[in-house]
């Protein structure tokens, strides 16, 4: 009786949610041109992007720096492409932050970093984006605006912090983020371990990747970048990496290969 009333309660503020986030046919439809990644897909797929893009409007706090201005076109465009990788696994994977921080370009940060010798080097990192454990989240716009070109080289900055934040969701930031029951923990970090030395060895030797080699900074950084090709480039990472894009289909519940036909390099 009691799990009813609150079934029907949380219906009822998610339909009020989805009224008060409405996104009008033809800001949807820009922003799907915009950003081909996101329409390639089956129409129940397509429909429950929308639904929860409406539901990722309502339940986070966009705010801006260094005077830009928040559109509604660009609180879609963020909200749409971070809903794309949790659109099997729904959005309380996002609870642990609220605020989404949009800076008018790149960021850069102050680094510091001991050498083996006890010496600690500072330098400026330049950020297009970075996801804080509780939030927020902060995005370059530039960054976010171009994803809709620099989907063929694999690049999504959006998709690329999320992951981020559904790795830290089930702890440290670590590539392992919670797996569902059917996919064992053991397969995934021999998969990702395994594909990142590989990985590793083919940025050393200079050779081309599909992925952005900043994945080779850590093994997380790995996850994060391996995750932005599989939703923008699936096809050819699944190419490169069989393997790692077989456990990220068990553990995203997609197969963006399947619905989406290739990115051509520009
Ligand atoms: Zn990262």
């Amino acid at each position: 009786m009691i799990r009813s009333w609150w079934r029907g309660l949380q219906a009822r503020r998610e339909n009020a949610a989805l009224e008060r986030r409405a996104i009008p046919d033809d800001l949807w439809k820009r922003t799907l041109v915009r950003y081909p990644f996101l329409q390639r897909r089956a129409p129940a797929d397509a429909a429950e992007l929308r639904r929860l893009t409406s539901l990722f409007l309502d339940r986070k706090e966009f705010s801006c720096t260094g005077g830009l201005r928040l559109t509604d076109a660009m609180a879609v465009a963020i909200a749409a492409q971070a809903t794309l990788p949790v659109l099997r696994l729904g959005l309380d994977r996002y609870d642990c932050f609220v605020g989404i921080v949009v800076h008018p370009d790149a960021m850069v940060a102050r680094r510091s970093q001991q050498d083996e010798d006890g010496v600690v080097h500072e330098y400026d990192e330049t950020l297009a984006g970075e996801a804080m454990e509780g939030g927020p989240v902060t995005l370059s716009w530039p960054d976010v605006r171009r994803a809709g070109h620099s989907a063929a080289q694999g690049y999504n900055v959006v998709i690329h912090e999320f992951a981020h934040v559904l790795d830290m969701a089930s702890g440290a930031a670590n590539g392992v983020p919670a797996l569902p029951p059917d996919l064992p923990l053991q397969l995934w970090q021999h998969t990702l371990s395994r594909e990142y030395e590989i990985f590793m060895q083919r940025v050393d030797q200079g050779q081309p990747t599909v992925l952005d080699p900043y994945g080779a900074h850590a093994e997380e950084e790995f996850f994060a970048v391996a995750s932005e090709s599989f939703f923008v480039d699936p096809l050819r990472m699944q190419k490169e990496h069989p393997d790692l894009y077989g456990v990220f289909c068990r553990f995203y519940r997609q197969n963006p290969a399947v619905d989406q036909p290739p990115t051509r390099r520009p």
